[in-house]
């Protein structure tokens, strides 16, 4: 009998001239640690705790090769021998903790966000302001020359391999495809041409490096843009770049400027694996047996575990769940499968960070790019302490106070962990947060703390506790809105649609665009109420709604979505003028808009709510109830929406009503989450908060 528990996974690769410990490759982020000089020790301690973690090979942030790559001004670059010594304390530290590393590679050609970026051709990127510049012949030699460069400084500085970034519509990938390389020299016009630069990277990178070097090939398998590469121009490049050197083939999911989404939490788990299927299965009928590494949305070893057992790849990448738990592989190969602490796919503080030039971190750890600053240490006092509500926030706090020593007793007035998360998760697209309640109700088991479940406390009862500390993690309220009439029994909250499960009719107006209305807008428009399952957890018929196609029958993989018709009509309303969902995430904010659109979700802006109900002209001939609204200032336009029901979600307040009877009586009282500030909170801002101050006390 087999006892490994991840057979596949675990199983050691042999790549000839070295042997990788296992099947898991922590694929490439930009964590913002690569620019700048002063992030080195940070950075190799980030990577030390991923490969102490047990991964096969960690591939790092991309580093430009020149400043013609840079993603932007002052990007991290490796150019120079200088540069190399500085990448030594790296992979120094991963070498010592039992890992494997390789640089990536990554010039970003007309997706560089800053003005000295270069492209086959003149033509500027929707995601970029800036236009590039049409390389020359001798332009695209020298690019050619800077990833050599770039290759053989990483095997100075001590790496064991570079990734040479192919896809996701780099520099490389912009010389691919006719829609971004119009050239008619040696470089462009015939696929032959179109591709010579890859292999001529790759050919002179192994050249360069020696044989004994892992050289990855990130190759973009379906470029999800209409005019991206054929499936046949797919399969020839894969089999030049591997005749040029190539060790590994990584598999590259569609362009950044594709309206598809490729990795945010509504994406199927696994749901692009049967594409480099594909290649795989392709290349070996022609006796090709590079290894192929397979990627996106792969957040749990079981999941990853059946994407090899059935031949869709010899490897897998996952890249956001090493920011989630660096320790990943360990958990997985000791059978501690319920102790991993899942990548949710939110990409709040990861992209979304990098974005917006911040350094990235994990909403579900905080301390992923924190290492050496947000340390867990045993405290030398043991406490006393009470945490009040196990939100986000309270458990963040109470798992992280009982790991450090001290007695924790975490109270919550429901019957179950959780807080506002037990609603998120019913949200179509979200399902994925039930797995953070799974890791924390473990973390509770694990580290002790004393969980009181139905216990609503108050502030004579924690006084009685004679606690040292009392956290107050209390959350939040909604906020009453005020709209005269809204006591009407077809006025809802949020908490009650999606906990509560009351019933909601055909058509509605949902109250409030911010991140809640958006949800609630896309639940009751999807029909989870009503049995309709997610398309989230049907890969099918996510790849019908979002227009995804074999690509080897549609060139780049896309067709015109067939969304399932929306189960009921939706209103989304708010009061500010300008377009709803402008404060949403900055990488997943499109996707919210668009999953709505499909859904003829209908949104108004710039609304007054005057009052709801059946006032004189307010109800029409169907009995349906009133919301009478006008627009602007001027509270004009005045008009009556007729619905079936009206959904609240005008945002939160803090509920944190014990912070003044506990500071009076003289306890030490703090404040964490949405009990300190509702304001734009999130549950990125609640864990984080949560655990910085439990390393404190
Ligand atoms: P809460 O989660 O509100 O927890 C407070 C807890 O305190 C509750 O369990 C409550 O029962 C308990 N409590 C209160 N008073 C007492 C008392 N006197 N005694 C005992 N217990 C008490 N955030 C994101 O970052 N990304 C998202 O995509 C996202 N989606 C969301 C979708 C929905 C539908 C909702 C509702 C929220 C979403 N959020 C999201 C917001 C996120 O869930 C909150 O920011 C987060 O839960 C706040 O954490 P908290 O611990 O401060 O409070
Ligand atoms: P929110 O994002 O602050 O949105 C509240 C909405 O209510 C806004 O549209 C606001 O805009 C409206 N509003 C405010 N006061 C009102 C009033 N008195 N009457 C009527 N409308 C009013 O809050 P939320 O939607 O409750 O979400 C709570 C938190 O959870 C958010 O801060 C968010 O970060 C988090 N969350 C995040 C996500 C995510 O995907 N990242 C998803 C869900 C929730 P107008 O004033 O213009 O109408
Ligand atoms: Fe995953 Fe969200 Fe953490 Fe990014 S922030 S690694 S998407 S859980």
């Amino acid at each position: 009998m087999n006892t490994v528990p991840y057979p596949h996974l675990l199983e050691p690769l042999d790549l000839g001239f070295t042997t990788l410990k296992n099947r898991v490759l922590m694929g490439s982020m930009h964590t913002g640690l690569e620019d700048g000089r002063k992030h080195f020790a940070q950075m190799a301690a980030f990577y030390a705790e991923r490969a102490r973690g047990g991964v096969g090979l960690i591939v790092t942030g991309g580093f430009a090769p020149n400043i013609e790559g840079w993603a932007k001004p002052f990007a991290g670059t490796l150019a120079t021998s200088g540069a190399a010594r500085r990448h030594r304390q790296v992979t120094a530290a991963v070498h010592a903790a039992g890992g494997k590393i390789a640089l990536q590679v990554l010039h970003t050609g007309r997706y560089g966000y800053q003005p000295l970026c270069v492209a086959p051709s003149r033509i500027k990127s929707p995601i970029s302001p800036f236009t590039p510049r049409a390389l020359s012949a001798r332009g695209i030699e020298r690019q050619i020359r800077a990833f050599v460069r770039c290759a053989r400084l990483a095997r100075e500085a001590g790496y064991d391999g570079v990734e040479v970034m192919g896809s996701e519509g780099y520099f490389i990938n912009q010389f691919l495809v006719t829609h971004t390389n119009q050239r008619n020299d040696d470089w462009g016009g015939s696929y032959a041409k179109r591709m010579r630069l890859p292999v001529e990277i790759v050919r002179r990178v192994r050249e360069a490096v020696g044989p004994d070097f892992i050289v990855v090939y990130r190759l973009s398998l379906i470029d999800l843009i209409p005019d991206g590469s054929s499936w046949p121009e797919v399969l020839e490049l894969a089999r030049a770049v591997v005749a040029a050197g190539a060790t590994l083939l990584n598999t590259g999911i569609g362009w950044h400027e594709a309206r598809i989404p490729t990795i945010a939490t509504s994406v199927p788990r696994a749901a692009f694996t049967w594409v480099t299927r594909k290649l795989r299965d392709a290349l070996r009928a022609e006796g090709i047996n590079t290894p192929v590494i397979t990627s996106n949305r792969l957040n749990m070893p079981e999941v990853a575990e059946a994407v090899l057992a059935r031949g869709d790849a010899d490897m897998v990448s996952l890249a956001r769940p090493f920011l989630a738990d660096a320790e990943f592989v360990n958990k997985a190969a000791q059978g501690r499968r319920d102790e991993i602490n899942t990548c949710i796919a939110c990409n709040q503080a990861c992209l979304d960070h990098t974005f917006a030039n911040r350094l990235c971190s994990c909403l579900v750890n905080p301390r992923a790019c924190h290492e050496t600053e947000l340390t867990i240490s045993k405290s030398a006092v043991p406490k006393r302490i009470a945490v009040v509500g196990a939100g986000p926030a309270g458990l963040a706090a109470a798992t992280t106070l009982a790991e450090r020593g001290h007695e924790v007793h975490l109270f919550d007035a429901a019957a179950g962990i959780g807080g506002q998360f037990n609603m998120a998760r019913r949200v179509p697209g979200k399902e994925e947060f039930a797995e953070t309640l799974r890791y924390f109700a473990r973390r509770v088991e694990l580290t002790g703390v004393h969980l009181h479940l139905d216990a609503r406390v108050d502030a004579a009862a924690l006084q009685a506790g004679a606690f040292d500390e009392v956290v107050l993690a209390t959350g939040v309220s909604p906020r009453d809105p005020k709209i005269p009439g809204q006591e009407h029994p077809q006025v809802l909250s949020y908490i009650d649609v999606l906990l509560r499960r009351k019933p909601v009719g055909r058509k509605v107006a949902v109250v409030g665009a911010g991140g809640i209305g958006f949800d609630i807008a896309e639940y009751l428009a999807t029909g989870t109420d009503l049995g309709h399952a997610s398309p989230s957890t049907d890969l099918p018929a996510w790849l019908r709604e979002w227009g995804v196609a074999d690509p080897a029958t549609q060139r780049g993989g896309v067709v015109r979505a067939q969304p399932e018709p929306a189960a009921r009509e939706v209103l989304l309303l708010q009061r500010k003028p300008g377009r709803p969902g402008t404060t949403l995430g900055k990488t997943t904010g499109w996707i919210h808009r668009a999953a709505l659109k499909m859904k003829n979700v209908q949104t108004l802006s710039g609304v007054n709510y005057e009052r709801i109900g059946a006032v004189a002209g307010a109800a029409d001939e169907s009995g349906r109830l009133g919301l009478f609204v006008t627009f602007g200032e001027e509270r004009k336009d005045g008009q009556v929406l007729a619905v079936d029901s009206i959904v609240l979600c005008a945002g939160q307040e803090p509920l944190r009503e014990l912070r003044s009877p506990l500071q009076a009586a003289g306890v030490k009282v703090h404040l964490i989450g949405g009990a300190l500030e509702a304001g734009e909170l999130d549950a990125k801002r609640a864990i984080e908060q949560g655990t910085r101050l439990a390393a404190l006390l």
